[in-house]
């Protein structure tokens, strides 16, 4: 019989930036909670972290806590974009099935001489974790790095497709664009508020229930019922209503958010520690707009990202761009290179860039979690990703949302419409939409009123973090069942 304390898991997440820093952040205050933590990053993933992340200095100090890496079964000069994500999933549950097999349970003695691994801890999209711990018969707690608002949606989908509402019934051109605002019933608690177009993805884009995209999120999501439990990045004061539902339908779902709090809780460094210690970005971060950042009047700036895979065409980031500058406000804008098609640079015209040289700021890739809680920033204007939001609801900076795929569409729905710290600008194109949203989060009463609630809801994200908060409660119960779990072998 395994004792106690040789409890160790195995966490899994997904290989892309919305899943790997928020499952590492989970990863560390597991080992700090005395468990074994073997973390296990692709090749390609694992290699650009050695490149770009602070965290990883901090990690390599964890007694309890390494890193493990498998190749994800594509060429290596392969671009792997995440829109493209099914073909990575099948390649690491084709290929990669061996190798994780091999960590899960290896054949020979462990090297550090820890324990066995008496749980897998896996992202909820990564079916080759969820498959092999099955034929190994290793408990699963399973992870979902989306907010519970859209994983209820996607829980709800069979009974969608069932009720008729998904696919959505074909419409004539012109009558399109009003489908859209048609109210779902099938989703509990969200019958007044919730339109097609808020949907995730793959609901609306779906043209029959045989669409590849819609089956694997539904499968995935139908999957996680079948776990030990359900961890979950978010907080009770937040979705409160909404966990409910989920609970009903999984009785074992833990709300451990915002993880960068309460892994801030749990640091060693304390939550005084400078942020920048916390990050686990995959990209080279440009700390130059802090410096940028200092030197602009407090709560003046619009902080523009979309994250690390919204694409768009070149019109709409011209659109963008003019929305901004005829704001007339400062902006601090991350531009991926591959934000849009051809080179920023060439895009934004001369004429535009003296204009807004005083009062712009473009990079590459910033710190977000420190530029939101700069005191410069007065709003986020961005696509909606889910760590993106929690970062800004735990800042306290409204945003404005226009989200791009899968869950961005509800949660913008429910910033806007439920916790009313923002505004939703989905569909919405054009410079003068960019314009008179910037201003309205940003002049006026409207803006007074969405930065109090912002304001509120970031002291409730704090106290849930701390200690007998409801996250910290929830994570003293993972960690007791983990324990528990360790005591079946
Ligand atoms: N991010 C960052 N620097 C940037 C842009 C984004 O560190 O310039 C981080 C951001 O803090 C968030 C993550 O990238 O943690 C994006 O995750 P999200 O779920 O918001 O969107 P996704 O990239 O998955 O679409």
């Amino acid at each position: 019989m395994t004792e106690v304390g040789e409890a160790h898991v195995l966490v899994s997440p997904f290989p892309a930036q919305g899943h790997v820093p928020p499952m590492l952040k989970l990863a560390e205050i597991l080992s700090h909670a005395g468990l074994h933590v073997t973390f296990v990053n692709t090749d390609n993933i694992h290699r650009r972290f050695l490149a770009s992340s602070p965290a990883l200095q901090r990690l390599a100090g964890l007694p309890r806590f390494r890193f493990r890496t498998i190749p994800d079964g594509l060429p290596e000069d392969h671009p792997r974009p995440f829109l493209q994500f099914l073909d990575l999933e099948e390649s690491l549950r084709t290929r990669s099935r061996e190798h994780y097999r091999e960590l899960l349970v290896p054949t020979g003695k462990d090297p550090d001489g820890w324990p066995p691994v008496t749980c897998a801890v896996a992202d909820g999209i990564l079916r080759l974790a969820s498959e092999v711990a099955a034929e190994m018969e290793i408990p699963v707690i399973f992870v979902r790095t989306s907010g519970a608002c859209a994983v209820w949606a996607y829980l709800c989908i069979p009974d969608l497709i069932k009720g008729g509402e998904i696919p959505f019934p074909e419409e004539e051109e012109e009558k399109e664009e009003d489908g859209l605002d048609e109210t779902i019933r099938g989703v509990p608690g969200m019958e007044g508020f919730l339109r097609r177009r808020d949907l995730p993805s793959f609901c609306r884009n779906a043209k029959s229930t045989s669409d590849r995209s819609l089956q694997f999120v539904t499968n995935a999501n139908a999957n996680v019922r079948r776990g030990r439990g359900l961890i979950l990045n978010t907080f009770e004061a937040l979705e409160g209503p909404v966990l409910s539902h989920i609970r009903s339908a999984i009785p074992i779902s833990y709300a451990l958010g915002p993880l960068h709090l309460l892994s801030r809780t749990f640091d060693d460094c304390g939550a005084d520690a400078p942020l920048s210690s916390n990050s686990a970005s995959l990209w080279q971060e440009d700390r130059s707009c802090l410096k940028w950042l200092d030197s602009q009047p407090q709560r003046s700036v619009v902080y523009i990202s979309f994250g690390s895979v919204t694409m768009m065409s070149r019109d709409e980031l011209m659109e963008f761009w003019h929305g901004l500058v005829d704001s007339g406000k400062r902006f601090l804008w991350v531009v991926r290179p591959d934000l849009a098609e051809g080179k920023i640079e060439e895009a934004i015209q001369e004429d535009l860039e003296k204009e807004t040289k005083e009062r712009g700021c473009l990079v590459g890739w910033a710190p977000q979690e420190e530029v939101l809680a700069h005191p410069a920033v007065a709003c986020f204007l961005t696509h909606s990703g889910w760590n993106s939001t929690l970062e800004s609801v735990a800042a306290g900076v409204p945003m404005i949302c226009w989200p791009f795929f899968a869950d961005q569409p509800v949660n913008s729905r429910f910033v806007g419409d439920v916790w009313r710290f923002g505004v939703d600008m989905k569909d919405k194109r054009g410079r003068s939409v960019v314009e008179r949203m910037v201003r309205e989060v940003m002049e006026g009463e409207r803006a007074e009123e969405l930065r109090r609630s912002a304001g509120e809801m970031a002291e409730l994200a704090r106290r849930s973090v701390g200690e007998g908060g409801s996250s910290y409660r929830d994570f003293e119960n993972l960690v007791k069942d983990i324990k528990a779990m360790s005591r079946e072998k």
